[in-house]
């Protein structure tokens, strides 16, 4: 059986894995290409599943699950984060790898798309837990990562502490510190500004182009965010800025209503306090189902994927919905709301501004030469705001909704880089 047999996706495999086939296999089949290309990009390159004994706080040794998916680098090095979280398995790291190809090729990085995860509890670990359940990861990840080949960063559940290791541990074992092999480090360990808010500040950015060409802004626009991490956060905080009201927002337990609009800081402090919303002082309980629903213009899912389902997608309100998680929307749901006439502006574009911060930081860790708040800001927007012109563009011209003109712009760029290599040998 062929490599390809084995991980195509097939009845056993995850929905989530067949979603992204889905999208990709739907596009494809349109665009007249080559079909050994879409063979060929329908399986990562290359799946690393790993065993991490660690030392728990208490002595007893547990053994943690890790993966590494490298789904194609004809475009340049992997490149791809690194989650934490209970619900982590092969095919979704599988899934998010692809994702991260299509990504990295729509907002023209010089990478492919890779992704890795370890299945923990990040929340659950101690401090000494986390750091050597990461180290242990990095080491045994460590033949197949690297500033040239693929280069990990952080996801749901990692931050810039996790980085630091992730630099610390290459480090130690190549002999000199390698900052071109993990991004979204802290600043003072050779990150970039601007990394940690950039993913949120690319949805913004996205947002406001899209809005631009209904002749609306930010203002006043009410916006509802499942999910309040990195991601969820920085999103609603940029949007504040711009005078939106954030009226619901959710984290995986708990939520806040107010149809006046939330303080994000406020909030986000409570939240970061306590590790929940409940008994927040300055709005109502709002469960994440009824956040989906809510009488909003705007929906941002920023969480995990697979939360918009066909269940909850016909009672949406919002007139817009901004893909800020990965994969958030299942392909049925994604047909209810393209019936319903509520445009998405989908993952691979919304939630871009991660990776693309991720490369500025990338390209001043090899050159020692670091930039400032501005001009980190200012090359993200140029970056987002091209590549939603771009969207925009196809969607007019083929007269298709956004992901399918995300997805053949990303699709055909990748599909011209492996025909202009060729095969080897
Ligand atoms: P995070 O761990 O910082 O935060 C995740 C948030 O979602 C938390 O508030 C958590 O409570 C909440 N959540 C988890 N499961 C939920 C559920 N089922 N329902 C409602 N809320 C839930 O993660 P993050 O870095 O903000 O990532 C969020 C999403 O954005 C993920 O899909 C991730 O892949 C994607 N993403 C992240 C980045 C990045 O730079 N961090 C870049 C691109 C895409």
């Amino acid at each position: 059986m062929s490599n390809t047999d084995l991980l195509r996706p097939k009845a056993e495999h995850s929905k989530f894995w067949q979603n992204a086939h889905h999208y990709f296999d739907s596009v494809y089949q349109t665009m007249n290409l080559n079909p050994i290309w879409r063979e060929m990009l329908s399986s990562p390159k290359r799946v690393l599943t790993v065993s991490c004994p660690v030392r728990m706080d208490d002595g007893r040794i547990q053994v943690f699950t890790g993966y590494r998916a490298q789904h194609n680098n004809a475009r340049g090095p992997f490149k791809g984060g690194i989650r934490y979280d209970v619900g982590v398995n092969r095919d979704e790291i599988m899934a998010l790898a692809m994702l991260q190809t299509w990504k990295n090729a729509l907002v023209e990085l010089p990478f492919g798309g890779a992704k890795g995860g370890v299945v923990c509890d990040p929340r659950a670990l101690s401090m000494g837990e986390k750091e050597r359940l990461t180290r242990r990861y990095t080491s045994e990840i460590l033949p197949i990562i690297g500033p040239v080949h693929d280069i990990p960063a952080p996801d749901a559940g990692t931050d810039g502490q996790v980085m630091s290791w992730v630099l610390d541990t290459y480090s130690m074992m190549v002999g000199h510190q390698e900052l071109g092999v993990v991004t979204g480090k802290p600043v003072n360990l050779g990150g970039s500004v601007g990394r940690e808010e950039a993913t949120g500040r690319g949805v913004m950015n996205v947002l406001r182009a899209f809005l631009a060409t209904q002749n609306k802004t930010l203002d006043g626009a009410r916006i509802a965010i499942q999910g309040f991490g990195n991601v969820g956060f920085h999103a609603a905080r940029l949007l504040e800025e711009r005078g939106a009201l954030i009226i619901a927002v959710s984290e995986r337990k708990s939520g806040v209503y107010n149809e006046h609009g939330v303080d994000v800081d406020h909030l986000g402090l409570y939240y970061r306090e306590r590790g929940d919303m409940n008994d927040y002082p300055h709005g109502e309980s709002i469960s994440n189902e009824e956040l989906i629903t809510c009488n909003c213009d705007i929906l941002i899912p920023a969480a995990m994927e697979s939360t918009i389902t066909e269940e909850l997608a016909p009672q949406i309100k919002a007139h817009t919905m901004v893909e800020a998680a990965n994969g958030p929307t299942t392909p049925e749901a994604d047909d209810i709301l393209r019936d319903k006439g509520i445009t998405v502006l989908p993952d691979i574009l919304a939630n871009a501004g991660g990776v693309t911060v991720s490369y500025f930081e990338w390209v001043q860790g090899l050159q020692n030469f670091f930039w400032n708040a501005k001009q980190v800001q200012d090359e993200l927007q140029k970056v987002m705001e091209g590549a939603f012109k771009a969207v925009n563009a196809k969607a007019d011209e083929a007269d298709c909704d956004y992901r399918t003109a995300a997805y053949t712009i990303a699709i055909g760029r990748v599909t011209e880089a492996c025909q202009m290599k060729g095969l080897f040998p």
